[in-house]
């Protein structure tokens, strides 16, 4: 049997854990730079609030209302991310991380008479140890646990854990979940199945073999067994190992000098040569790319981007900014307003494994290795966070819109969290 357990209004739940005001408000979470709604409370949601909208159109609704509004968090968002898959962890051995807030479990070795208790259990441990809502599903497949987590979540009866484990149960969940909310049915699929008068999971699942074979590719057969439970999707415990990192940002004005955008793209540099680091790989090359707004169809467009191969792969800061600064130079045009700016770093090689240049010293390479090191320990520290880089950087944060960002609670100290005492 597998399990899903899925964070409840999860960006809203972390603010809410260190800001008790927020708690039965309405709240949002805009993505970057306060562009559009990314997470909503469920007060917010019966407002008529959707994710994806942008914040412009709803800004009025949310005044008219007193919705409280937050820029995102997402340092906050990871550690509290990371506190709760530590505590599933402590009491079930296999599970899958499968993003920011689901987790997959295998849950094997339990009975289906004990498992929804030791479900409710879970659900209350995370919430005792992190402050996180939760909801569990759990199925005999990880699609269908997927569907159980989703009426987990929906229906209060089933105070947080919703098990299908028989075939009344999963024909009543599949009759009622429309197709495009199944895991797997992309967005590509779903006009597809739509057309040939599929809307609900059930209507799907009672099609025949060859008809699936007909019209889908082999994931969608797979979705197909798993409805019908059918285990095929195990779970995978090793990450997939990343082969790209990306930096980049629109800015809340557009910047015209390549003065402007070389401390952009510096800072950018910065993030992705950490990012590259932390997960032990090195750069093969550096693309830049910039463009000016698209939205802005009374002014001049214009896009380009540039690659440049590195002599030999790297981790390093400075090769990689001094790298990306070069590639900025190639694209830069003057006279034109740039709202978007980024650096990708599409090609990447274990840095333990690294096929060095024959024109390179060993030597130096072990001194700056050192150096990054010790740039990296002293950054995250949280007295120092982000204090120590190269002079090109400049803090993003000049350029970027987060008006409304909370504290950094739980990961440093200068923001730890102040209670009130005073009840008069
Ligand atoms: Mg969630």
């Amino acid at each position: 049997m597998y399990g899903l357990i899925d964070c409840n209004n999860f960006f809203v739940s972390c603010e809410r854990v260190f800001n008790p005001r927020l708690r039965n408000k309405p709240v949002i979470v805009l993505s970057n730079n306060d562009g559009c709604a990314v997470a909503l409370s469920n007060e917010a949601k019966a407002l008529g609030l959707k994710r994806g909208m942008p914040y412009f159109k709803i800004k009025d609704l949310c005044n008219q209302h007193d919705v409280s509004v937050l820029s995102g968090n997402h340092k906050l968002y990871g550690d509290m991310s990371a506190r709760v898959m530590a505590t599933i962890s402590a009491t079930i051995d296999e599970i899958e991380v499968y993003s920011v807030d689901e987790a997959f479990l295998d849950l094997s070795g339990h009975t289906t008479d004990s498992v929804v208790d030791m479900g409710r259990e879970l659900v209350r441990n995370i919430r005792r140890s992190t402050g996180i809502p939760t909801s569990l599903g759990i199925a005999p497949t990880k699609t269908l646990a997927k569907i159980a987590s989703h009426f987990a979540k929906k229906y209060p009866g089933y105070r947080s854990v919703c098990l299908i484990d028989n075939v009344d149960k999963r024909i009543k969940a599949l009759e009622l979940t429309p197709i495009g909310d199944v895991w797997g049915i992309g967005r590509r699929l779903l006009p597809k199945l739509n057309m040939v008068g599929i809307d609900t999971a059930l209507q799907f699942a009672q099609l025949k073999e060859s008809d699936v074979k007909r019209i889908m590719n082999v994931n969608g057969l797979r979705t197909w067994a798993e409805l019908n439970g059918q285990s095929c999707i195990a779970i995978e415990q090793e990450e997939a190992p990343r082969k790209q990192v990306c930096c980049s940002r629109s800015f809340n004005r557009c910047l015209e000098t390549i003065d402007e955008l070389t401390q952009a793209v510096a800072s950018f540099a910065t993030i992705a040569s950490r990012k590259l680091r932390e997960q032990n790989l090195a750069a093969v090359s550096v693309s830049v790319f910039i463009h000016t707004n698209a939205f802005r169809k009374d002014l001049e467009q214009y896009f380009n981007s540039a690659h440049r191969q590195l002599p030999e792969p790297s981790v390093d800061t400075m090769t990689i900014t001094a790298t990306a600064i070069d590639c900025l130079k190639a694209v830069y045009r003057k006279g034109y307003l740039y709202k978007k700016v980024g650096i990708m770093i599409t090609e990447v090689v274990d840095a333990d494994h690294i096929q060095t240049s024959l024109f390179t010293e060993p030597h130096d390479r072990e001194r700056r290795k050192r150096l990054m090191n010790v740039l990296d320990n002293i950054n995250s520290t949280s007295i120092a966070h982000d204090k120590v880089h190269i002079a090109s950087y400049d803090s993003v944060r000049d350029y970027i819109k987060c008006d409304n960002k909370s504290p950094l609670y739980s990961t440093h100290l200068t923001d730890i969290i102040t209670v009130n005492c005073n009840n008069g």
